[in-house]
């Protein structure tokens, strides 16, 4: 499964602010958050549009909208995960997906916004109106990112409004970040079917030597060690 994060605005563009916390970072920081989460899943594979405070695709040349869009369309993923704060007064979570979007698409969407709402009952914050939108509900113009990407899944998350006194203290907060990652990908986890992976354990040996044991459980590294201490003490 192949999924193209893209963290919000970057570069010259900071998103919206509140108390001088910018969109644009709150978003990367949840993003590369998100991106360790889907390491725990068997075979998910994750890209960027941007990294650090650039507003560069990864790889590649500065972008705007268009260019993370053509980026995430050359890709093949499964889903385009967009990452942004609200703002303009107002309160709670609420995400989006393009008008006319497949069933599969409102699949993931509720999938995501399932154990989001679960994670922000914990902090008091509950959905902004019906939290599962399309773009056609939305307020603002229609969302380019939702429109023109191409993969099975679309999708645009909203997480919280950082001019909001209180949510503008969660965005700051790397643990509230953390776990909210946590969540979100748990939900896609859950939409697509994914694995945890298992720490298998790693095997040990019985070594003998002159058909005496020396060891019992020994790691693959010390036998030999094990083998020539036991035929110097001979
Ligand atoms: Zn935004």
């Amino acid at each position: 499964m192949k999924v193209v994060i893209d963290p919000g605005h970057g570069g010259s563009d900071t998103g919206a602010t509140g108390f001088g916390l910018r969109e644009a970072d709150v978003a990367l920081k949840l993003a590369e958050l998100v991106g360790e989460y889907f390491g725990k899943y068997e075979g998910a594979i994750v890209t960027f549009t941007r990294n650090r405070n650039t507003s560069s695709s990864y790889p590649g040349p500065p972008a705007g909208l268009r260019k993370r869009i053509a980026y995430a369309n050359s890709t093949n993923a499964d889903l385009f995960l967009s990452l942004h704060c609200n703002a303009g007064g107002g309160s709670g979570f609420e995400s989006y997906i393009a008008k006319g979007a497949p069933a599969r698409t409102q699949k993931i969407q509720n999938a995501i916004n399932d154990s989001v709402l679960g994670y922000l009952k914990g902090y008091g914050i509950g959905p902004h109106g019906q939290p599962a939108k399309n773009d056609s509900q939305a307020a603002r113009s229609r969302i380019a990112v939702l429109r023109d990407t191409k993969m099975s899944a679309v999708f645009l998350l909203y997480k919280l409004f950082i001019d909001n006194p209180k949510e503008y203290k969660l965005l700051r907060d790397r643990r509230y970040l953390d776990g909210l990652a946590g969540v979100i990908v748990k939900g896609i986890a859950v939409a697509f079917g994914l694995k945890e992976k298992v720490d298998k354990p790693k095997p040990r040996y019985r070594v003998m030597v002159d058909g005496k044991e020396i060891m019992d459980t020994a790691y693959e590294g010390r036998i030999i060690e094990l083998i020539t201490q036991s035929l110097k003490n001979k």
